[in-house]
Formats: C-alpha cells, structure tokens, sequence
C-alpha cells in the first residue's frame, strides 16, 4: 500500500456534499469580490482564534507583506526572522524595502530563539517576525517582553499553525498582528489560494482592510496607494465549510504524532521536542537524521512518500546572494536544512498507514519492530 506524503483529494471527498453546495451558492449570489461570504468567515475566523479582527487576504505572503506596511515597515528598516523558515518570511519584509535580519533557531524547537534577539537589534529594528514553525507555536513570552522592552512590533507568521495553542491561548492575538495563509495544504487550507491576517488591535486591522482593496474605503476614493489582495469570496465560501472540521482535523493530525512519537523514539532519529506549555496542530511531523539522503531514499522504496521543508535555507538561496551571507554564516540553520525530513502526515491518514510509517522506519534504522 503506497503512502502518499499528503493526500489534497480526501478532505474533498469527506465534504464533497457541502463543498459542491456551497460553490453554487455562490455562483448563484452573482457576487463575487468580497461581501457577505468574506464578511462571514473574517468573523468566525477571528473568533476560532479568540482575536477581535480578521481581515481575508489574496494569500500568506500578501498577509505577511500587508501587516508589515500596516506595522509602518517601510524602505531601511530591519525586520528580525528566523534563519530557520519558509522564504515567504524574509521575501514579505523585502517586498517594503526593507531587511530581514536572521535569528538562529533554537536547536530543540526549530523556532525562533529569544535568547539570540535581544543582539540583532538595532535602532533600525522595526518588527519581530517569529514563525511557527511545523504548527508548534513559538515561545511568544519572552519575545513579547523584548519587544515591549525596545518598542518595537510583532509580527507572527501562523501559516502552518491554525489553531495551536500558546499557553493555552490560541494564537492569533499574542503579538500586534498574525498572518495565516489557506494555501490547499495548509492545515486549514482553500481550493486555491487564500490568506488572512488576525489582530486585537482595530487601527491595524482598518490599515490592511484599505490596503488590500486599492487603498479605498469608499469606491473611487484612494486614501492610500494600495493593492489588488482580497481574499476571493469563493475561497472564503469554502474556508467556512472547512472551518468546522479544523478542530477535528487537527484532533487527528495529533493522534498520528502521537503514533509517531511512540513508534520512533529511541531509534537514532531525532523527533520533535515539545515544552510543555505548546499545544502544536502538526502542520508537519519532522525527524531529523544525519543520513537524511539514504533514509529519504529508503523509505521511497518502501512506497512511502517523504518531503524536505526545507532544503536550502533562505541566507543560502540565490534570491539573497546579494545580503552577502555565505556557507556557515547560520550554522544552526543549516544543520537542521540538512537533515530533516517530513514524514506522511494528513487529517485522513489511518492508524494502519501510520503504523506502516513507523514499521518501515523502525527496520530503515535496524530496530525490530
Ligand atoms: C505557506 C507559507 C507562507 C506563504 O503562504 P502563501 O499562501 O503560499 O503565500 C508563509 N510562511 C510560511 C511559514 C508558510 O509555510
């Protein structure tokens, strides 16, 4: 039985009644930008992440670039992110002219580590962009207090994390604003693309509202020079189909971790490390091995099917040659680049199929089952 890295075609399947619904609803309303649909998952959405405001966007790196601009980011200013992330995260801080400045990821976490920011701050420092990384939330705390310490802004990047907790607080309102992409991967993902940024703060949220509809409040009056990212009303028509299963998706992205974790511990495989004050949604579930290659290699003959999030870290990418940070300049980084690996992980993969992930693992690694 082949497993599949991630299979986009079952949560379809599981709603195919309500999805198909849904899609000619809208079809039928003959309105198709905005309106009544986006209104209404911006609302369940804040709600589901305990913030006041959620604005829909065209996708996560819109988010991400919007609430940058929202935050008064602007040409040479500085922006700390992780060393450790998707590009999206450096690439949103470019699109405002201004710099990302990379923090080593704590080794354990994979996320940004509080302990190294407090160093790369500068006068120019305008925001603090943390991720959270693989659907485990970031250690928000302390990095709230060396914020609140230089007066300088938050920034989360929550596009692998909907619906984890911090502390026992979902996230979505920690910092002054979150952005969420819905890419169909996503763990609450469209039927395309889609993103959305939450807040408490209500000026903020007003901000992006008129920066991603052409910088108007009122049609054909421009306050601001603004662009062409809204969140499609069709997606967002969707986004409130799938919003209700979330919880439970995320229920059952859990108990294969569980599994996982069980099955793979003590076997030479690092597995993910979780502080006791993380609730995660397991966006991805990563091992790390330092025979990566062979393993990844591996487990493909056994028909399992295995990603790299991600193989070459942003520092190192040619899109930021020109920032002049060579091999070693991150060492963290890229150690972690080098060796993990994703293993099978969606809401509708069944125990025997986890069971077989660990199985073949356990006999790549030398361990009788
Ligand atoms: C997916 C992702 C994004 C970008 O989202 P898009 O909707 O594809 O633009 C940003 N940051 C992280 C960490 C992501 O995983």
């Amino acid at each position: 039985m082949k497993i599949p890295f991630l299979d986009l075609h079952a949560p379809y399947l599981e709603l195919r009644g309500e999805i198909d619904s849904t899609i000619k609803r809208v079809l039928e309303s003959g309105w198709y930008i905005l309106g009544e649909e986006v209104d209404t998952f911006e609302r369940e959405y804040a709600a589901y992440c305990e913030a006041n405001h959620c604005v829909g966007v065209a996708n996560g790196l819109d988010a991400l670039h919007l609430a940058l601009l929202a935050l008064g980011v602007s040409s040479g200013d500085e922006v700390i992110v992780p060393s450790n992330t998707y590009i999206a995260t450096w690439l949103a801080v470019s699109q405002c002219g201004a710099t990302p400045i990379p923090v080593e990821p704590n080794e354990e976490t994979y996320n940004i580590d509080p302990a190294r920011i407090e160093t790369a701050i500068t006068e120019r420092t305008k925001v603090i962009l943390p991720v959270h990384l693989y659907g485990q939330p970031a250690d928000m705390d302390p990095i709230l207090e060396i914020a609140r310490k230089h007066g300088i802004k938050v920034l989360e990047d929550g596009a692998q994390a909907h619906g984890a907790r911090y502390k026992g607080k979902r996230l979505g309102g920690h910092g002054d604003v979150v952005a969420w992409s819905f890419y169909p991967g996503k763990n609450l993902g469209a039927i395309g693309d889609g993103g959305a940024i939450t807040t408490n703060d209500p000026e903020i949220a007003d901000r992006i509202r008129v920066l991603r509809n052409y910088g108007s409040r009122v049609k054909y009056v421009n306050d601001v020079r603004g662009f062409n990212s809204r969140l499609d009303t069709l997606q967002a028509a969707i986004l409130c189909v799938k919003l209700q299963y979330l919880d439970r998706w995320n229920d059952a992205r859990r108990k294969i971790a569980e599994q996982y974790i069980t099955g793979l511990k003590d076997i030479g495989l690092t597995i993910p490390f979780i502080p006791d004050w993380a609730e995660p949604v397991w966006h991805l579930f990563v091992v790390r091995s330092k025979m990566r290659e062979k393993f990844q290699q591996q487990l493909n003959q056994a028909d399992i099917g295995t990603l790299i999030h991600y193989p070459i870290p942003p520092h190192l990418q040619g899109a930021y040659a020109d920032l002049g940070f060579g091999k070693s300049a991150f060492p963290i980084a890229e150690r972690i680049h080098e060796e993990v690996l994703s293993l099978p992980m969606f809401p509708n993969m069944t125990l025997a199929q986890t069971k077989q992930v660990v199985v073949a693992c356990r006999r790549i690694q030398g361990m009788a089952e």
